[in-house]
């Protein structure tokens, strides 16, 4: 019932509002350090196969676990994730870790998000290596009903699941920030293995040359 008078009783019609227009949002989160080609052929394969109107790059400010070395200063991740999606109007940046700072987990800055556009539906993008630990993640049941998991099969990993989940297909390239992070300490090259920029930005600013980085 949503409106009574002395003469007139409206009740609600369990048909009464169709959703047409809202706003279809794709996020990956990850720490990016660095961001590379992996990411961006996940992000284009998934947002193009389920027609989203965006996917959002989320970096975290800080990385999962609070003894890992792996890491350096957001906004160097920041940046390298900017000059990643440059020029691609599929891509965008998604800022909210970062600003909060220090650790987020993902069913806060979820609702958050949700709470800032009741008008999106989110689709969380998840390589098919991540899908195996969802059950570990913080408050996860609350998380799938809040959003659409999608997870993309990589070769090696089953498409199982215990929780609802989009499986899509699409080609990878088996690339990790990990490796490009010891090849940059052993002197490989990484072209073609991260955008020119961020390669570029890399060897600029002389990041993770230091063992502890
Ligand atoms: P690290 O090697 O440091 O763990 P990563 O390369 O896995 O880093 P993250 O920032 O942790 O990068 O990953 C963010 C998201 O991207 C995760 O969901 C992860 O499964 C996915 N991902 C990472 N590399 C690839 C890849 N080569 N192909 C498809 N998905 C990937």
């Amino acid at each position: 019932l949503i409106a009574q008078t002395d003469y007139l009783v409206i009740e609600e019609t369990e048909t009464q509002i169709e959703f047409t227009n809202r706003k279809r949002i794709g996020i990956i989160g990850g720490t990016f350090n660095p961001p590379h080609l992996g990411h961006l052929i996940l992000a284009q394969q998934v947002g193009e196969q389920l027609g989203l109107d965006k996917v959002y790059f989320m970096p975290d400010a800080e990385p999962p676990h609070v003894d890992e070395k792996a890491s350096i200063p957001a906004k160097h991740r920041e940046m390298m994730v900017r000059q990643s999606i440059m020029g691609n109007p599929l891509f965008d940046i998604e800022t909210i870790e970062l600003e909060r700072g220090g650790k987020s987990f993902t069913i806060d800055t979820m609702k958050l998000l949700v709470a800032m556009h009741p008008d999106t539906d989110y689709y969380f993008i998840i390589g098919g290596d991540m899908v195996a630990y969802l059950p570990k993640w913080e408050r996860i049941d609350e998380l799938v009903q809040l959003v659409q998991f999608v997870g993309v099969a990589r070769h090696g990993y089953a498409k199982e699941s215990l929780y609802p989940i989009i499986w899509v297909d699409a080609p990878l390239v088996d690339i990790s920030s990990t490796e490009i992070r010891k090849m940059i300490k052993t002197g490989r090259s990484i072209q073609y293995l991260v955008p020119d920029d961020v390669k570029e930005y890399i060897s600029k600013e002389g990041l993770y040359l230091d063992e502890d980085e």
